[in-house]
């Protein structure tokens, strides 16, 4: 009963049975604005932008229609296979003349040819689904991860195939049945086994279980629907980040048969540095000072990641003594502000005395003593 509960394609359009060739294409815009499964995310979205389709391939095209208005649907299912309907019709040429966009975005299928055949199994599941996630390593040094940069990165991926948007056909070329499984879209093999023949049913790998495939396969690459690309990206990355950040780009790993592109993360080390030792947001560092600045009291300049500052040593500070200058750390990504500066004091005994400074330490010692 298939065949019966098919709409009148003048109904699906919603427009009278003489339009124009310009109130089809009219009706046809507004519907796939409403119906394009980028937009919409009604279940049944794709398969009403699959009927609108069919309606305006058939409709659009004088032969089909003449064939329609005098037969009805059995004049174009009598006549044409489901393929050759739709392939008068440059499908992606006409959304993007008409503002709508090809495919690529939010819908999950890689073409329209995809939603066309419908083929609807991507639906409801995660955007880049069947795409490859890539990581690029990327190790930089603490200074690079204290204020952050930009960079442009060189990556080789496979990615859809932009001549033929990931069908593997030849753009134009007609799609016809499948000769090898004769349209069925699966493989049937008589085996024997111990309990008589058993019947393996496999999908059919020269159409990739459609039943269905391009007369010709694109030429560029030759039916693989992905081929290789090096790409020029430019990252930014954010101040603060730590050895094992992630940057993820979304959309700019690879694509696996024609498959959207997964995402790409960038895996971030940062390098230890001969000066800052690094604990999360908080930096460390050694500052060594005189026995006289340990004991009376001193400022100091030290040297963060971006300016000097000044830092009181107080009067009797002992060796090993860490000292906090706050908000001289490491940019917090996230949270607002910075760690702090950790600075350890090593109290430097002199090796070398002139006879001048023994003087002066020896009357020091005897002043202690007392
Ligand atoms: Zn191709
Ligand atoms: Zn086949």
């Amino acid at each position: 009963m298939s065949g019966s509960s098919k709409r009148d394609y003048y109904e699906v359009l919603g427009v009278p049975k003489d339009a124009s060739k310009e109130d089809i294409k009219r009706a046809y815009r507004k519907l796939a604005l409403k119906y394009h499964p980028d937009r919409n995310k009604e279940p049944d979205a794709a398969e009403k932008f699959r009927e609108i389709s069919e309606a305006y391939a058939v409709l659009s095209d004088k032969e089909k229609r003449s064939m329609y208005d005098r037969f009805g649907h059995s004049g174009i299912s009598g006549r044409y296979s489901s393929e050759d309907i739709f392939s008068g019709v440059d499908f992606d040429d006409l959304l993007r003349s008409m503002g709508i966009g090809g495919f690529g975005g939010g819908s999950g299928f890689s073409s329209i040819f995809d939603i066309l055949m419908g083929r609807q199994q991507r639906r409801g599941t995660p955007q880049h689904q069947g795409g490859v996630d890539l990581r690029y390593d990327l190790q930089i040094t603490l200074q690079e991860a204290f204020t952050g940069f930009e960079r442009e990165i060189t990556i080789k991926r496979p990615e859809q195939c932009s001549h033929c948007k990931g069908s593997g056909a030849e753009p134009g070329s007609k799609i016809i049945t499948c000769s090898r499984c004769q349209g069925a879209g699966e493989l049937r093999q008589l085996q024997r086994s111990a309990f008589g023949q058993v019947i393996r049913i496999s999908d059919c790998p020269s159409c990739r279980g459609q039943g269905r495939t391009a007369e010709k396969t694109c030429k560029e690459c030759r039916g693989r629907r992905s081929v290789n690309k090096e790409r020029q990206l430019r990252i930014t990355i954010p101040p603060g980040v730590d050895t094992g950040s992630m940057l993820r780009l979304s959309g700019q790993g690879a694509s696996q048969s024609g498959s959207r592109q997964g995402d790409l993360y960038v895996v971030i080390r940062v390098r230890s540095d001969s000066t800052f030792d690094r604990h999360g947001d908080n930096l460390l560092i050694e500052l060594p000072i005189s026995i006289t600045q340990a004991s009376l009291g001193a400022e100091v300049e030290v040297h963060t990641l971006d300016k000097p500052v000044m830092l009181k040593i107080p009067k009797s500070t002992q060796t090993d003594t860490v000292l906090r200058l706050r908000g001289q750390g490491m940019p917090r990504p996230q949270k607002r502000g910075r760690g702090d500066l950790l600075v350890r004091i090593i109290v430097k005994v002199p090796t070398k005395l002139s006879k001048r400074q023994r003087e002066l330490l020896e009357e020091l010692a005897k002043e202690l003593d007392n």
